[in-house]
């Protein structure tokens, strides 16, 4: 029996790129929590096997394997979830992607790729989900930014702005949606053990530098981000709305 307050049964949730790291660990969560979740990413083998395993330990999952930068797969998805009668109740705007390079080498394609997957497709994924919520009177949406929502680091100069306009299209959302009963809120993740991160959890100065920064001393879990992925999913957040919240061992805390 769930605590009501944090209750998702008979919710279902769409949490993309999660078929492995953040949100796989996000969608993990909600699915304690009672929610049916939508497993989503680029790879269908990927995908499939990420609702196997959420399958084999009972919870309810299916895939929608598209890439979050194809809009008339989007499109199509949320055409098919209309037609077979799935609303989306909660959507994890999760999908992203990172590239290091100094911004002197940087093309405008590659500045281009990393805006399409971190930012825009937040938008076309939250305005095709908003529009549904907008009408049903209801919804949560949760958008993933990082620390790099507020500061800068060198060599990511597109994910950084990428993540600081995932704070402002929070905000933007709560602006226009909030009054019809859908909550838009952010999470900042701090750094966590993802294979996003491998290169830097593999570089012993890069790992000393975390490990000292962070008030917690070490790296984030993936899991560590499914409570407060449930809170913002839940009706105990109902009265908040555009807000990022840190999960990050207290690293934007301190200097
Ligand atoms: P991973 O690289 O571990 O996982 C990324 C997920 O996104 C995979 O499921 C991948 O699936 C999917 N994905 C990537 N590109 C696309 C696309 N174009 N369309 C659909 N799915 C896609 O990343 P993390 O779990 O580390 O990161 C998840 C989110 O959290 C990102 O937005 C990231 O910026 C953010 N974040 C991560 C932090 C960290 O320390 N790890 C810190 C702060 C924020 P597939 O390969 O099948 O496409």
């Amino acid at each position: 029996m769930h605590n009501p307050l944090f209750d998702l049964t008979g919710r279902t949730a769409l949490v993309t790129g999660s078929s492995r790291g953040l949100g796989r660990a996000m969608a993990e969560g909600l699915a304690k929590a009672g929610a049916h979740v939508i497993v989503n990413g680029t790879d269908a083998a990927r995908v499939q096997a990420a609702v196997d395993e959420l399958r084999a330990a009972g919870h309810a999952a299916e895939g929608a394997a598209f890439d979050v930068t194809d809009e008339p797969a989007i499109v199509r998805a949320f055409d098919d979830f209309d037609r077979r009668g799935v609303a989306i109740d909660i959507l994890v705007n999760n999908a992203g992607i990172q590239l290091r390079k100094p911004m002197v080498d940087l093309s405008t394609a590659e500045w281009q790729r990393v805006i399409d997957t971190n930012l825009t497709a937040a938008f076309v994924i939250g305005r095709e989900a908003g529009r549904r919520m907008v009408a049903r009177k209801s919804g949560k949406i949760i958008n993933i930014g990082s620390l790099t929502s507020d500061l800068a680091r060198a060599t990511i100069a597109p994910y950084t702005v990428a993540k600081g306009g995932i704070k402002m299209l929070t905000k933007a959302m709560a602006a226009e949606w909030a009054e019809h009963g859908v909550q838009a809120n952010a999470i900042g993740p701090g750094y966590m053990l993802t294979e996003m991160n491998q290169a830097l959890i593999d570089n012993p100065a890069f790992d000393a530098w975390v490990k000292g920064r962070a008030p917690a001393r070490r790296w984030g879990l993936p899991e560590e981000l499914a409570g407060v992925a449930v809170f913002l999913a839940s009706p105990a957040s109902n009265y908040v709305n555009g807000q990022i919240l840190y999960v990050d061992g207290g690293f934007s805390a301190v200097l």
